[in-house]
């Protein structure tokens, strides 16, 4: 296979890796410099990750949350996206060797001027790889729609059950990890549970179905003052999900989940339906950087990048967003949390020093502005934390709802998302109740 040249230009090419949160930033930012970019991506869509547990519980159809990164660079001939995946870098000759994706023939070979990395970074079980077949998380797009098909399967099979133990099984939910994702899942599964479906089975009551959300430590939403922790907790056993904290999981198989005993010894909950939302690990992108630089990688695969985003000895090469832990002007290590607004701000970041130096000019470090910590329990109650202003309730679940239809790529995302919340909180309904990737006896055959 033949290597890929930038486009015949004498224009300084900029390589983008990652269509996510960060890369797309820096797509946006630069894209009206006088640069070449190519976007490579291993999906040809951008996900905006904060939404996918509503596609994960059929509040939201996937179309609503993912865009194609070709339509959004549609009027922009300098950016060429190319369909692929990153398979190594070869940063003495400044390439990049890619992999094919989907049967989708790509180049071998990618050269660059500047390489602007933003890889992202996955769930870790733990070195438990073998509890993945059985608690699926809603990372990606199609892990979303593997636990929707499995939540609302579990229902169905409930139904069908006979024996009242298996039964109880199928309507036992376990969510691993009291984080912003695994308190919003067990939020959306409890209004799944208690309300939507509450009329449309004629067996079970799906009222009856037990929601337990497990924490390691002793509190829901660390990441946010006790208080709201607190507060999101009581919203919690509101909605009627039972909240387990001060316990860690030691086991997850087909039939159910493992957590230790507050005796020392080991408790049993029979669940056919676990979701994990528990630990993140950097993208493999990160270690190998990390391998090919010297740079230190931290205990969850981050590779540390200096102050203005660059790897040592390689000022072309910027590492951005979840993938990467950041060297202050004091060379001090910062561990920024893992959100979309450090990726978009680290995006935009790297593309001001690409831009910078095309003029010849130094740029500062690079700094982050938090500008606060949202985090939504069910109708009208979530938390926040904007700049030590403490919101609980309507007000906050009004601006999360404001945040994320603001941060939602393309006008039509927007207004179908706004409409499909609407229609939902005055009908109570989730019009993506589908159970899909199923396929019959008949089919197979
Ligand atoms: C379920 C969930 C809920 C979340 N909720 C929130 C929230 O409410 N608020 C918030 O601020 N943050 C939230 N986050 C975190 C936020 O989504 C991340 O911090 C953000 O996506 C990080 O951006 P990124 O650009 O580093 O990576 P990503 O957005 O993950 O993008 C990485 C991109 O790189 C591509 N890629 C990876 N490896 C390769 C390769 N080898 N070759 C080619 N392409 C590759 C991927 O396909 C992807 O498009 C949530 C995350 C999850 C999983």
């Amino acid at each position: 296979m033949r290597a890929l040249r930038p486009v015949p230009s004498v224009r300084h090419h900029v390589v983008v890796v990652g269509g996510g949160f960060g890369g797309l930033q820096a797509v946006l930012k630069l894209r009206r410099a006088r640069v070449q970019i190519t976007l490579v991506d291993r999906r040809n869509f951008h996900l905006f990750q904060p939404l996918t547990y509503q596609v994960a519980t059929g509040a939201l159809s996937p179309g609503e949350i993912a865009y194609p990164l070709r339509a959004i660079f549609k009027r922009n001939r300098n950016v060429r996206v190319v369909l692929a995946e990153v398979a190594d870098f070869d940063l003495g000759a400044r390439e990049l060797l890619l992999r094919t994706v989907a049967d989708v023939p790509a180049p071998e070979r990618l050269g660059y001027d500047t390489l602007i990395v933003a890889g992202g970074s996955h769930y870790s079980y733990f070195g438990h790889e073998e509890w993945r077949t059985h608690a699926a998380e809603v990372k990606s797009l199609e892990s979303a729609l593997a636990v929707r098909s499995r939540l609302l399967a579990a229902f169905e099979a409930a139904e069908a059950e006979t024996n009242a133990e298996a039964r109880d099984a199928w309507l036992t939910f376990v969510i691993v990890g009291a984080g912003a994702t695994g308190v919003e899942i067990a939020g959306q599964i409890a209004e799944l549970a208690h309300d939507t479906l509450r009329r449309d089975f004629r067996t079970i009551d799906p009222r009856r179905a037990r929601i337990l959300l497990v924490e390691a430590a002793d509190r829901v939403l660390t990441s946010f003052p006790p208080s709201l922790s607190a507060k999101a907790e009581r919203s919690l056993q509101r909605l009627g999900v039972t909240v387990l904290t001060d316990r860690s999981v030691i086991g997850i198989d087909a039939a159910g989940v493992t957590l230790n005993g507050r005796d020392g010894g080991a408790d049993r909950i029979a669940s056919r339906a676990v979701v994990w939302a528990a630990g993140v690990t950097a993208s493999g992108l990160a270690g190998r950087l990390a391998e090919l630089t010297g740079a230190e990688r931290d205990p969850a695969g981050r590779v540390t990048v200096k102050s203005d985003l660059t790897l040592p000895g390689h000022a072309e090469v910027f590492a951005i967003g979840d993938m990467v832990r950041v060297r202050d002007a004091n060379e001090e290590t910062v561990v920024l949390p893992g959100v979309a607004p450090v990726a978009m701000q680290q995006g935009r970041y790297a593309a001001r020093v690409v831009r910078a130096r095309l003029r010849g000019r130094q740029h500062g470090a690079f700094r982050y502005r938090d500008k606060g910590n949202l985090a939504t329990i069910g109708r009208a109650a979530a938390v926040a934390d904007i700049k030590g202003l403490r919101l609980s309730g309507f007000l906050a679940w009004a601006t999360w709802l404001l945040v994320h239809l603001w941060y939602l790529i393309g006008f039509q995302s927007r207004v179908l998302v706004l409409i499909r919340w609407s229609f939902s909180f005055a009908t109570h309904g989730r019009g993506a109740r589908l159970i899909t990737g199923a396929s019959t006896n008949s089919e197979q055959r």
